[in-house]
Formats: C-alpha cells, sequence, structure tokens
C-alpha cells in the first residue's frame, strides 16, 4: 500500500512507507528528502 510523501517545495509522490523507511528519498527539484505527513494511511473513517 502506498501513501503520499509530501516535499517542503510542494511536490508530492506515492509510496511504500518502508521503502521510504529504508532510505531517504530525495526531491530533484530542491533536493530535500520526500517525508510522510501525519495522519495519514490510518485508515480511519
Ligand atoms: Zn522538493
Amino acid at each position: 500500500m502506498r501513501v503520499k510523501a509530501v516535499c517542503d517545495c510542494g511536490r508530492n509522490v506515492r509510496v511504500v512507507p518502508s521503502v521510504l523507511a529504508q532510505a531517504p528519498i530525495m526531491c530533484g527539484g530542491c533536493g530535500k528528502p520526500f517525508r510522510i505527513p501525519e495522519a495519514v494511511g490510518a485508515g480511519v473513517g
């Protein structure tokens, strides 16, 4: 299951959380790592 990961510059990608946990996924636009925002993928509601 993939979740949305976001970057400070506003880009977003869908990634598997375990893959993002293995190593950071860097944004080619600003060079910062994508991160998964809170309250995503909990399946609540
Ligand atoms: Zn970026």
